[in-house]
């Protein structure tokens, strides 16, 4: 079975292949902008990202994968100008964050995290070269500008015309107010500004000043990865303008193709509205957790919508993801007390298939899941009516984490150690009176115990205690 994928250059779902000669998947990912907390709508991007990367290993294929770190731009510089801190004091603060965050949505580290600020060299070398080849020239206040109309492949990315990007310039092109030929073309280096500089600057041959964010991800996935990538990705608000000007970049410079795939994530709203700060509905990852939920509560809200649709974020959607995984982590449960049963599960391997086959068809996540859940409910029928034996129910355990490989959400170790002390000890007494039929010691135990948020579940394998969710 061969993963297919959406690419946004061709418009087409495609075959993903290893180009000839190579052994591993080069993947590019852009990476925050690191002034503040990454906030849910972000995280729905590195989420998804992490899934793809996971399913291209799922698929045997060997990937790299480089996630750059903007530490070079507008904001990070207002930023550390206003604390007063030096450019990578202010920044190793949210990258720290950023790293921290990652973990807590069980997100995979990227091969390499290289931050703009180690990369100057090799991005001046580039506007050299472009300079050189006539696709830049200088502006009057100490900048270089990329110039569109001398190469004319622009606009192949995000299948924009010229004379559209004339009459709808985006607010990364217009915030760039410079000398500039035409109101398309874009900054490579920033000509230095005392104002809003400070005492933050690079030398170069065209003067002081600071490489545009855009030059950033060509020069660094050019020296880490190479001039040809395989798959670049993003999310949906990076195909213009910076995707369409990194291939102008790196393609400018090596003539050859920049990314043979291009994957964009669509967009994160927050109660059918774009997030925003003065609409209340803004979430840090850490506004979420501050609320009592988990990363893993998180991560499979974020996961379980397809990625080419639009997540519609809610509280409630929250909610439903955590009663799936309360029906994952109690079918694991379930699973580690069967004793009695003759059969194995005879459904392993059509579930698995229909797992694959979704997974294959540009990620489908949701006909995935739905695949997981009827395997699920089709084996606790099996426990139910206590057929699955001991070695069957192994089986299972070790498919779901075959699986897990890929989602990274389901529960296969036992939380016993979450719940508190004084909670397991009520239990334990409860189990001791019940023992000795003292009914009414029992149900005083078990009242203490609800009456913290807990909650006993009897079956006939024996009891446990679990943290009431509902
Ligand atoms: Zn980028």
């Amino acid at each position: 079975m061969t993963l297919h994928i959406y690419n946004t250059e061709s418009r087409e779902k495609e075959p993903i292949t290893l180009a000839p000669h190579k052994k591993e998947i080069a993947l590019y990912t852009c990476g925050p902008t690191v002034y503040n907390f990454a906030h849910i709508g972000n995280f729905r991007t590195y989420v998804f990202e992490d899934l793809f990367r996971r399913t291209l290993e799922f698929f045997g294929l060997k990937v790299k994968q480089v996630m750059n770190l903007t530490d070079v731009d507008d904001k990070t510089i207002k930023g550390a100008l206003e604390k007063g801190v030096s450019l990578d004091e202010f920044t190793q603060f949210y990258k720290r964050a950023f790293f921290e965050d990652l973990k807590t949505l069980g997100i995979q580290k990227a091969h390499l995290y290289p931050s703009a600020i180690d990369y100057i060299p090799q991005m001046i070398a580039m506007i050299q070269h472009l300079i050189k080849k006539g696709l830049a020239y200088k502006g009057k206040e100490g900048s270089v500008y990329f110039s569109i109309r001398h190469f004319p492949a622009y606009g192949k990315l995000s299948h924009l015309c010229l004379s559209e990007l004339k009459a709808g310039a985006s607010e990364r092109v217009t915030t760039d107010e410079y000398e500039k030929e035409s109101i398309a073309d874009f900054v490579l280096w920033k000509g230095y500004d005392p104002e809003r500089d400070g005492d933050i600057y690079w030398e170069s041959p065209f003067g002081k000043g600071r490489p545009g964010w855009h030059i950033e991800c060509s020069a660094m996935a050019t020296e880490l990865l190479g001039e040809t990538i395989d798959i670049h990705m993003g999310g949906v608000d990076n195909i213009f303008p910076h995707h369409e000007n990194e291939i102008a970049q790196s393609e400018g410079c090596s003539g050859k193709m920049f990314s043979r795939y291009w994957v964009h994530a669509e967009h994160l709203i927050v109660n059918g509205k774009k997030m925003s700060k003065s609409l209340g509905n803004f979430f840090t990852l850490r506004d979420l957790l501050d609320k009592g939920y988990s990363g893993t509560e998180v991560r499979y809200l974020l996961l379980s919508t397809h990625y080419r649709t639009q997540l519609n974020f809610t509280l409630e959607g929250l909610n439903a993801a955590r009663q799936s995984l309360q029906r994952l982590e109690d079918f694991v449960h379930r699973l580690k007390q069967v004793q009695k049963g003759k059969r194995a599960s005879a459904q392993i391997k059509e579930t698995k298939d229909r797992f694959n086959a979704a997974l294959a068809d540009d990620l489908n996540i949701s006909v995935a899941l739905a695949a997981l859940f009827d395997f699920i409910r089709h084996v606790n029928g099996d426990i139910d009516r206590n057929e699955l034996s001991k070695e069957g129910a192994s089986q299972v355990l070790a498919f779901l984490k075959e699986i897990d490989h890929v989602l990274g959400v389901i529960p296969l170790k036992e939380r016993e150690e979450e719940i508190p002390k004084d909670i397991q000890e009520a239990f334990t007494r409860r189990q001791e009176a019940r023992a000795k039929k003292n009914w009414a010691d029992a149900d005083k135990e078990r009242d203490y115990i609800q009456s913290k948020g807990y909650l006993i579940e009897d079956s006939p394998t024996g009891s446990r205690v679990k943290k009431n969710i509902m």
